[in-house]
């Protein structure tokens, strides 16, 4: 089924997959200098806005993984990349934090909160009730609603935090509006990532450790999968979903040693 000689890239998801919150996990290192020194292009593709691509170079780095910052593309520089493909110049409200603000004003947005194009939801541990009131009446009023990602929970270290998703379903029930969802599994990033590679969708494996985002993904960008149940979904889960990865990996160093094999 899979025919290596045909795979230029690799989307990789990062949190349950190359660490668990602030732990690099076994083989992590080994499988991405694998995937250089076979010339297979690698992008790590993540659906959390409140980060800049920078900060995840700089996580890896310390971690001693060697990557270049521009193999990194968050829901939030996708939004951007986004909202510049729709119109050059624009005004968007974001509900967000600096990260997701940032890569607006990146791609020549300004953020606003009068006379705006769109109203963008992400991710923010500064939600109130008066942001929300003024989404809803923005989108009401015509703007385009956005969410950088669908995600209802974050899940923490030892907790499980409201994810931008639970945001966005509020401002969707207040404005009686369903949104353009940009992050996985929307293939939106996903033909956002594709162009960043200069790939098209049969070159490339989907990587990820959680099934109803980054299975569900690969099967609508039509893209190969490969699930390491190092992360959120576990056997159990894979056994009731009617979501099925092309390949099941227990960890990082299964798939490395499936890789070297294909190789050889
Ligand atoms: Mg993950």
């Amino acid at each position: 089924m899979l025919d290596l000689s045909k795979i230029k890239g690799f989307l990789i998801d990062l949190d349950g997959c190359i660490y668990r919150g602030n732990n690099l996990l076994p083989s992590a290192k080994e499988f991405i200098d694998f995937l250089h020194r076979n010339s297979i292009k690698i992008l790590f593709v993540t659906n959390n806005s409140t980060q800049l691509p920078l900060n995840y170079y700089q996580k890896l780095r310390d971690m001693g993984i060697n990557v270049s910052e521009d193999e990194f593309l968050t829901s939030g520089i996708a939004t951007g990349i986004y909202l510049k493909r729709w119109k050059d110049k624009g005004k968007a409200y974001v509900i967000g934090e600096e990260a997701l603000k940032e890569a607006i004003i990146k791609v020549n947005w300004e953020v606003s909160d009068e006379d705006v194009d769109a109203v963008i939801v992400g991710l923010d541990r500064n939600f109130t009730f008066d942001k929300l009131k003024k989404a809803s009446l923005l989108i009401r009023n015509g703007a385009r609603f956005i969410a950088t990602n669908p995600d209802k929970t974050f899940p923490q270290e030892n907790t499980i935090e409201p994810g931008a998703g639970s945001l966005v379903s509020a401002v969707s029930s207040a404005s009686q509006k369903r949104p353009i969802v940009i992050g996985k599994p929307s293939p939106y990033i996903g033909k956002i990532a594709l162009s960043k590679l200069g790939l098209s969708n049969n070159e490339i494996v989907i990587l990820g450790d959680r099934i109803d985002t980054d299975i569900l993904f690969a099967k609508r960008m039509k893209s190969l999968s490969f699930l390491v149940l190092t992360g959120i979904s576990s056997k159990d889960d894979l056994r009731k979903s009617k979501i099925k990865p092309d390949y099941v990996f227990k960890n990082l160093s299964e798939v490395l040693e499936f890789l070297q094999k294909k190789l050889k």
